[in-house]
């Protein structure tokens, strides 16, 4: 299967990469280091994302040249969509994304969708980074520190700084040859989490601030809604993890964060868009309940999202603690 691909990129002229809406940094990763891979093989690159990429992110080498256009797809032979469980996750441009001729899927989602002419799916990877790094291993490809910072931050940012399930021994094997390749660890921290505005340290005041727990105690919510970020004046990238402390509540076996995302339905109507973002403890398979809301993600890190009121959101969200119990495990 890695086969076909690399002899499918070795022939690609004009490539698109392109990877998730509201882009963590394993989206934003795999989309630098994949896209040093294919100027290496001499194809003409572009790099698309729909949102902006977050400030704690633009460090990385090249990050300019990720485009928030997507111009003449038609010219492409190739896309290669990043870190997406499914093709919608591309975004508004999804569909002529998915026009491209051949369409290369890159992945390590539980709840992948297997899209495209190719599939590249690994649902133990850690990060699609991981994937990424292998795949430039069987192409006997140099890693230069732009390559070797954007593979680092991605699983970096995908494992929860190596706490997260998903932290296995390649985790720290890529890590440990990227540092080799030049990346300074503490660099990369210092901007991943240490150069947060002012307005989001008081976002997260309001956030732990709006904190709920079910009867039972085994599920958390909090909230974070348009006010609030007009209050401390961020925008939807600063609620970038914020849930781990709903996580984080003794007792607690899922985290709920209800996100209310711009361009609500219209002003008369009380519906407005939400992000749920889900989290486990690791008893609960939390892509599971997500799918039922047509997103998914991982047993342990999931989403959807949903038109609703907040208050009929937070009584389905609640709903869902009657079915966690102590009895709950994942194998
Ligand atoms: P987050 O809650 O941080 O947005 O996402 C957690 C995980 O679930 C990520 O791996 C993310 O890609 C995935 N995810 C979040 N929202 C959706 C969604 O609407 N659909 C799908 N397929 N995956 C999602
Ligand atoms: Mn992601
Ligand atoms: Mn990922």
């Amino acid at each position: 299967m890695m086969k076909n691909i690399i002899q499918h990129l070795k022939n690609s002229r004009r490539a698109l990469l392109a990877s998730h809406v509201n882009p963590d940094g394993d989206a934003i990763g795999s989309l630098l280091a994949m896209g040093i891979v294919l100027e290496s093989l001499g194809c003409e690159v572009n790099l698309y994302n729909e949102s902006s990429i977050p400030a704690v992110y633009r460090f990385l080498p090249s990050v300019d040249r990720i485009q928030k256009q997507l111009c003449d797809p038609e010219r492409f032979d190739t896309a290669v969509v990043l870190d997406c469980g499914d093709l919608s996750r591309v975004g508004v441009e999804a569909k002529r994304v998915g026009a491209i001729p051949v369409v290369i899927n890159i992945d390590h989602h539980i709840t992948n969708t297997r899209f495209g002419q190719h599939q590249l799916v690994d649902v133990n990877a850690c990060a699609t980074c991981e994937i990424i790094y292998r795949l430039v291993q069987a192409m006997g490809l140099d890693v230069d520190t732009a390559m070797a910072t954007a593979i680092y931050t991605g699983i970096l940012s995908d494992t929860g700084s190596f706490r997260f399930s998903n932290t296995n021994r390649t985790a720290f094997a890529i890590c440990e040859a990227m540092v080799a390749r030049g990346v300074d660890p503490s660099s990369v921290a210092r901007h991943v989490y240490g150069t947060y505005s002012l307005g989001r340290i008081k976002l997260l005041n309001l956030a732990l601030d709006s904190i709920e727990i079910s009867n039972n105690g085994y599920l958390s919510i909090m909230t974070v809604t348009r006010e609030m970020f007009a209050e401390t004046g961020t925008q939807s990238e600063d609620a970038d993890g914020l849930i781990n402390y709903a996580r984080r509540i003794q007792d607690v076996k899922v985290a709920a964060l209800i996100h209310e995302l711009e361009n609500g339905v219209n002003s008369q109507d009380s519906r407005k868009r939400f992000h749920v973002s889900l989290r486990s403890d690791g008893s609960v398979d939390v892509a599971r309940i997500a799918s039922g809301f047509g997103g998914g993600g991982h047993a342990g890190a999931a989403g959807f999202s949903m038109e609703s009121s907040l208050p009929e959101l937070k009584r389905i969200i609640y709903g869902l603690s009657d079915g966690i119990s102590e009895k709950c495990h994942l194998n």
